[in-house]
Order: structure tokens, then C-alpha cells, then sequence
């Protein structure tokens, strides 16, 4: 069957594997993963170093190619044995936005043009990048760095610019592989909130690795690994501290995707 067991689903994987090597060197980084990820939910993946966390990740992102399953992106069947797209890049740059631990933004260009650089790199003309990287480092509250060059900011700011580059062609699965590693509980926190504002104002499906106990109460659901497999499905529910973005979660959900 090819359609979707779960209508609502951003990203759904269906016995997902993932093996690296051959014969006696061979590793088994991912075996018989299945989940799916809501829009508007927050998850976490979690386990030991080794357990399979950023493979997980990385095919879910189309950058690590599975060695067989089923997934499907936005309800698109993108892997089926093998990749159904051609263009992977594309494919990624549509539906992706990626925030690495270590932030990833270009040193020699100025906070602004960290972001008109993915916008660009999509299509958009040089004066609608501006644009959109204006409105979304306002978005995210650091507006006022946006001619600095990306190597003098803070380590906070510097995160804040990562997240508005990820969301510039407006993806709507959005990955993080140890977002809050480099930050502070309550920077790491106010990250946490920022995820979950956009999960909710986007209608955006959110997939963080983490290893930061202080933000597990922050995720709808945490996925925990071991071996390579998702061995519990644990539900978060409401058990996060009441935060700014929490209250009107699912109206404010079906309102976006409404566009009201
Ligand atoms: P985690 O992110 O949970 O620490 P990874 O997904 O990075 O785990 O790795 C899972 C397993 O796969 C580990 O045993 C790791 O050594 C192995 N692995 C990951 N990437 C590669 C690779 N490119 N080549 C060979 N082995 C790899
Ligand atoms: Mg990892």
C-alpha cells in the first residue's frame, strides 16, 4: 500500500533500515523504524551515542539514503525500496529546514546574508530575500544583529539566526541534531519555546535529537533508541511547564492551516 496510514502526517517512516559496511564490518544503525510526526507537534529522539539518533535524522532529511523501508514527506512517497525523486537536493530545500548544533551559518557573510543565501539558493530574487530574511530575523527577535558579521554574534544569537535560515523556504518538517548543546537550561529553554511557536504557526512537524534532560519536558513525544531501534514511544502529553506558546495549541493549529 502506497497512501498514507496517517493523513495528518508530516513525515511518516515504515520499517526503516539502515546499514553501513558489509560482511564482518557491517553495522546495523537503524532497524525496523516506524513513526510518524504530526504537524504541530514537537518530538524528541533520544538514547545513548551510538544508538542511531542522527541516522534517524539524516533520512528523514534525505541525506542518508535508507537500505530499505517505506517513507513518505508531506504525503509524498519519497523512499520505496529506493528514492522515488531525482532531485534530492531540491527535494530538501522544499520541504526541510535543518538546524545543526553547531550552527552551520557561513562566517564571512553578515547575519542577514546567512539567510538570503538558502532563499536564493531556492530561486527568490535578491530583493525578495531581503525581505523574507528581514521579516523572519524579526520573527525571531534579532533583527538588530543583522549586519553583523555571523562570527561576532553570541552563541544565542547565533542560534537564532540558524533557525530563521532553516525556516526561510517556509519547510514544513523542520530538524534539529542537538539544537541546545552549546547553550545554557535557560537559553536552551527559550529555544524550546521558540520550536514550539513555530510547530504551532507554521503547522510545522519538528524532530529534535537531544541529550539535554532539561528540555525532555518540552517534546508532545520522545522516541527512544537503542541499537538502532525505537524500543519506546514515551507521551509528554501536557507535563511541560506552562509556557507562552502552550494554550491555545490545537485551535491555533487548525487556524493556521485554515489560514485564518
Ligand atoms: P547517534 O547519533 O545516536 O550517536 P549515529 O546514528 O551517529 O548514532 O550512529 C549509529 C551507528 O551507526 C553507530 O554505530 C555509528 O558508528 C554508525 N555509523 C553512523 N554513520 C556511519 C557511517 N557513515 N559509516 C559507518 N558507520 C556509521
Ligand atoms: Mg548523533
Amino acid at each position: 500500500m502506497r497512501g498514507t496510514d496517517h493523513p495528518d502526517s508530516l513525515v511518516e517512516l515504515r520499517g526503516i533500515s539502515k546499514h553501513f559496511g558489509q560482511g564482518d564490518t557491517r553495522v546495523d544503525a537503524l532497524s525496523d523504524a516506524s513513526l510518524a510526526v504530526l504537524a504541530g507537534e514537537v518530538v524528541g529522539l533520544v538514547g545513548p551515542s551510538g544508538s542511531g539518533k542522527t541516522t534517524l535524522l539524516n533520512v528523514v532529511g534525505c541525506v542518508t539514503e535508507p537500505s530499505s523501508g517505506w517513507m513518505s514527506l508531506e504525503g509524498e512517497v519519497v523512499y520505496d525500496q529506493h528514492w522515488l525523486r531525482r532531485d534530492l537536493r531540491r527535494l530538501r530545500l522544499e520541504k526541510i529546514g535543518f538546524i545543526f548544533q553547531t550552527h552551520n551559518l557561513l562566517p564571512f557573510l553578515t547575519a542577514i546574508e546567512n539567510v538570503m543565501e538558502v532563499l536564493e539558493l531556492a530561486g527568490a530574487s535578491s530583493a525578495e530575500a531581503r525581505t523574507r530574511a528581514t521579516d523572519l530575523l524579526d520573527y525571531l527577535e534579532v533583527s538588530h544583529r543583522k549586519n553583523a558579521m555571523s562570527s561576532q554574534v553570541s552563541g544565542g544569537e547565533a542560534q537564532r539566526i540558524a533557525i530563521a535560515r532553516a525556516l526561510a523556504n517556509r519547510p514544513r518538517i523542520i530538524l534539529a541534531d542537538e539544537p541546545t548543546a552549546p547553550l545554557d537550561s535557560v537559553r536552551a529553554a527559550i529555544v524550546m519555546d521558540l520550536l514550539r511557536r513555530i510547530a504551532v504557526e507554521q503547522a510545522a512537524a519538528i524532530v529534535v535529537v537531544t541529550h539535554d534532560e532539561s528540555i525532555f519536558n518540552r517534546f508532545d513525544r520522545i522516541f527512544h533508541l537503542r541499537d538502532g531501534r525505537i524500543v519506546t514511544v514515551e507521551e509528554v502529553g501536557r507535563a511541560r511547564p506552562v509556557g507562552a506558546m502552550d494554550a491555545p495549541r490545537e485551535s491555533a493549529v487548525l487556524n493556521t492551516i485554515g489560514g485564518a
